[in-house]
């Protein structure tokens, strides 16, 4: 009886807009397009971004900061539901796949499957057109404090106009939580839900990156491939995280890493040293033998961009994305995939859902908790079934010394491991068993029972996320079995300072 007179309540008002997009990036312009193309342009939807629009996109005042790798099948998804497609220029160059190599450089692993190198400056402006195009609205230069909520529903937007400080108001039947990774709007949702609010902060990873032209020194394509985008796994380079060498060009490259704070704190405390993440940056592209001369990139395409630094969430995404009222999409979900830390593709993804699922929750005159909760169905099936899995397998690889890593590149990976990593999903590990008698020394007879246990752990993962709950009354028996899960598994993995010594 309360829910349906929540949904009564829901929609019984005149508001401002039907939809309010809060934040105007990757996720935010998708979401706001899939719901006009899905409404067949019935709906009054509104995007609010702090930035002017000539600088749309930008996260920080660091820059569109990213490494800007994006697999094609993401891309392609939306394009199949909502016909939106990306080419040149905001596809800067395109790549064959991703290739990993272990610390000594002597194992690399190929995961072949197209992607773009995004140039993260313009692809807005091409996202804006398509919006404008299905009719979405903008309102640029607001600085959004937190959601307007009342009698326990999301009802709109709070914030301030940077152009004349006065206060900015506007109503909606629902708002989309797009404004990433640090969200307010999330964190200080003020209506009972189970969106978890904030986040641990060792499930966040400092990262940071340039964007240069270069002269090519040598041609080692272990550290630079135009055809490839190359990740360095390596402890030391890039404590509990990895580096990365994305090709922008046959000399132009987006090249950066990635660390976990508590790693980098252990690990230059057992080294004696004292270096941050910039320093950390700089020497990775120091040993880089092929990049020579390197001069940030600051043509009008990169212009504000060559240099930045910003977080990026690698856990699971929140356990639950819907309220009354209000809905999570992309960073501000926590989307990225916790092994590798994309998210452009989740948040493609999501979004192109979020579209279709808003439409039927307003045409149902439904935008409480329980009209939207679709979306976190749609989404686990989706995408989101495996990130709860590829959660435990980065916890345990933060774990692992270089040595370990090697090993376990090495000899554990078989060919059917490697698509399943393609695919965004865990591996299995199948052979392990078979070569358990041959593994030489303690320390790799424990990874391959680490990555036993990560893998048999997944299982369980992948076929309870296949039960998400179809409402939100089954959802707190659902969540209590996850975190009994979950933290029987991170509390196996420690990181010691043997990881580093
Ligand atoms: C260094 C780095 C490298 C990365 N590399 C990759 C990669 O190679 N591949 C990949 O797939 N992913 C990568 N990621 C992650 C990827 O960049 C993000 O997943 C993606 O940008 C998420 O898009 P989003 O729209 O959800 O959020 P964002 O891009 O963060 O956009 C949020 C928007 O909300 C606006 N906003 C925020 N707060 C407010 C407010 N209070 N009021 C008004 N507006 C607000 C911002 O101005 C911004 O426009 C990387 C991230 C980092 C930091």
């Amino acid at each position: 009886m309360k829910l349906k007179l929540d949904s009564i309540f829901a929609t019984n008002v005149n508001t401002d807009y039907d939809i309010i997009v809060a934040g105007a990036g990757i996720a935010g312009m998708i979401a706001a397009s899939s719901a006009s193309i899905y409404s067949k342009q019935n709906l009054k939807i509104l995007v609010v971004d702090r930035n002017p629009q000539t600088l749309a996109g930008k996260k920080t005042i660091n820059g569109w900061v990213c490494g800007d790798a994006v697999g094609k099948n993401s891309v392609d998804y939306m394009t199949q539901r909502i016909g939106i497609t990306w080419n040149k220029p905001e596809i800067e160059h395109p790549v064959k796949g991703v290739v990993a190599y272990s610390p000594d450089h002597e194992t690399p692993i190929y995961f072949d499957g197209d992607g773009y190198i995004l140039n993260r400056r313009l692809l807005p402006q091409k996202q804006l057109k398509d919006a404008e195009k299905v009719g979405v609205e903008f309102k640029w230069n607001i600085a959004l404090r937190s959601v307007y909520a009342e009698g326990g529903f999301v009802k709109g937007v709070i914030g301030t106009d940077l152009t004349d400080n006065s206060v900015f108001k506007k109503t909606a039947k629902l708002v989309i939580d797009c404004a990433g990774v640090t969200s307010v709007l999330r964190q200080n949702l003020p209506i009972r839900s189970y969106i978890q609010r904030m986040i641990n902060r060792d499930d966040l990873e400092a990262t940071g990156r340039y964007i240069y032209e270069f002269e090519n020194a040598d041609d080692d394509k272990t550290y630079f491939d135009p055809d490839y985008a190359l990740i360095h796994l390596d402890q030391v380079i890039a404590p509990g995280g990895y580096a990365w060498v994305f090709p922008k060009g046959k000399s132009k490259v987006n090249i950066g890493l990635g660390v976990q704070q508590k790693s980098l704190e252990l690990r230059n405390r057992t080294l004696g040293k004292k270096e941050d993440l910039k320093r950390l940056i700089d020497n990775y592209v120091k040993i880089n033998p092929v990049i020579k001369n390197p001069k940030i990139a600051d043509g009008k395409a990169d212009e504000g961009n060559g240099w930045g630094t910003w977080q990026v969430s690698v856990r699971r995404q929140n356990d639950c994305m819907v309220a009354n009222g209000y809905m999570l999409v992309g960073d501000a979900a926590w989307m990225p995939k916790p092994l590798d830390a994309g998210g452009i593709g989740p948040a493609i993804i999501a979004a192109t859902i979020a579209g279709k699922d808003v439409v039927e929750a307003i045409e149902a005159n439904d935008t409480s908790e329980r009209g939207l909760w679709r979306y976190n169905v749609d989404f686990v099936h989706d995408y989101g079934y495996k990130t709860a899995g590829l959660e435990v397998f980065r916890r345990f690889l933060q774990t692992l010394t270089n040595e370990q890593i090697n090993y376990g590149m090495k000899h554990f990976l078989s060919r059917l491991d490697v698509e399943k990593i393609s695919h965004g999903e865990h591996p299995e590990f199948g052979t392990i068993d078979k070569v358990s008698m041959l593994i030489r020394g303690a320390l790799n007879k424990k990874t391959a029972e680490g990555l036993k246990y990560t893998a048999d752990k997944n299982k369980f993962l992948v076929e309870h996320y296949n039960k998400y709950p179809k409402t939100s009354e089954e959802f707190p028996a659902w969540h209590n079995t996850l975190m009994k899960e979950l933290n029987e598994a991170f509390e196996k993995f420690e990181i010691t300072p043997k990881v580093y010594a």
